[in-house]
């Protein structure tokens, strides 16, 4: 089965500066692709890589998007994962799915998490107010306190304002935290086991055993990202407690990381795609936590992003006809 390929890159403002990976910038990326097949139909996905997790860089994206010289096979996607190019694999496979689709999916509805800004204290007003929109979780950077972050003291704080509004509570630590700062947070923590998600990459992406001994010591589930984007399937080698996370990020290519045997629970994370990068993780029904997906406000062109206001997330909202607007003002 072959499709026509056409694609066109895009730059958008963000509103603010955003940490993509290990990149500080005040802007996103990324190439929208379109494929329409024999018979008309056309399909749009979105190639928005990160590049501090492994991703392919968007020269090399547009190199192998020209190298098939508008015309693409199934067979040519199915294999570009392992040849290196993830995100591209996403975009085509999104907008396969999308020409495929022959009538509307069935709409649900999906939770996000809600980032708590890391300077936020007192707490309880800021966790009230997420309530109130609607969230059932939110999530909070969890930093040594020599690196800005919060101390142990006020960790605790955070934990009773959060046992207060029956929210859950992730927190991410990036990669942060030393195993012995790791193993205090997760003796506090586990005073709380009934408000806690989990802990999100305490120690650094390669330090993946370290983690799963974690895991196995404390009664806090452990998540992995940043270890599952960079590691690609070397992951899958590892054997870890069902209990452990994983923070799957699928416009970086990480459902090739999932079999029909995986059990792992599993939370979708965008990484500032626009809508049509966004919608096609939407459809994704099978998250176990509430997603993290709090990236849409960070554009500045209300115009690209998810039409949706509050909590939980309708799917469905973004048509084609919205990717053709999109996909036309970028020529
Ligand atoms: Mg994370």
């Amino acid at each position: 089965m072959e499709f026509s390929l056409d694609y066109r890159p895009y730059r958008f403002k963000l509103n603010q500066p955003i940490a993509l990976g290990m990149l500080v910038t005040g802007y996103r990326e990324g190439i929208i692709i379109r494929l329409i097949d024999d018979s008309g139909k056309t399909g749009f996905g979105e190639i928005a890589p990160v590049e501090s997790f492994g991703s392919e860089p968007l020269e090399n994206a547009q190199t192998k998007l020209d190298s098939f010289y508008g015309r693409v096979t199934l067979d040519a996607i199915s294999t570009l994962y392992q040849e290196g190019y993830g995100c591209t694999q996403f975009a085509l496979r999104s907008a396969v799915k999308s020409i495929f689709k022959t009538a509307a999916y069935p709409q649900s509805e999906v939770y996000s998490a809600a980032l708590l800004p890391i300077e936020t204290n007192p707490f309880s007003k800021e966790l009230r107010a997420c309530k109130a929109q609607g969230y059932r979780s939110i999530k909070y950077k969890l930093r040594p306190e020599a690196q800005g972050g919060i101390s142990y003291k006020g960790l605790v704080e955070l934990l009773d304002a959060v046992q207060d509004t029956g929210l859950k509570i992730r927190l991410d630590a990036n990669e942060t935290l030393s195993l012995e700062e790791s193993k205090r947070a997760l003796e506090i923590l586990e005073g709380y086991s009934h408000s806690i998600d989990f802990l999100e990459q305490p120690l650094d992406r390669m330090l993946v055993a370290e983690m799963i001994d974690l895991s196995y010591e404390y009664n806090i589930p452990i998540a992995l990202d940043e270890s599952l984007s960079t590691m690609g399937r070397e992951i899958c080698s590892y054997s870890m407690p069902e209990s452990m996370v994983w923070v799957i990020k699928p416009s970086l290519g990480d459902l090739n990381l999932l079999s029909d045997s995986h059990k792992n629970p599993l939370v979708y994370s965008s990484v500032f795609e626009t809508a049509i990068g966004f919608s096609a993780i939407l459809e994704l029904q099978d998250s176990t936590y509430d997603g993290g997906l709090g990236t849409q406000s960070y554009f500045e062109d209300s115009s690209v992003v998810y039409p949706s206001s509050g909590m939980p997330v309708q799917t469905g909202l973004w048509t084609q006809a919205m990717s053709e607007t999109l996909w036309n003002r970028l020529q």
